[in-house]
């Protein structure tokens, strides 16, 4: 399980975004047009059905799409700019 966790943080990270949530904004909005979930990035069926969110980071320029269906949410993976 250690090691499950070290692989998934060492490869997760070349992508991710570790600014606090204070620096990320919404700039797009869209309805949901299916999950966000790949083989690194859990599912939460709870957050279909709702809308589809792009957040950037004012920080570092990385961007995710995120589901959100009132408290839930189901974040996607982290790409560049
Ligand atoms: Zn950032």
């Amino acid at each position: 399980m250690q090691t499950t966790t070290q692989t998934f943080a060492t490869v997760y990270a070349t992508n991710a975004c570790r600014h606090a949530a204070r620096h990320h904004s919404v700039i797009a909005e869209r309805p949901f047009a299916g999950s966000l979930a790949t083989r690194k990035v859990a599912a939460n069926p709870m957050a279909h059905g709702g809308v589809t969110v792009t957040v950037a980071c004012r920080a570092c320029g990385a961007t995710r799409q995120e589901n959100r269906n009132g408290r839930h949410v189901e974040a996607g993976a982290w790409h560049r700019a």
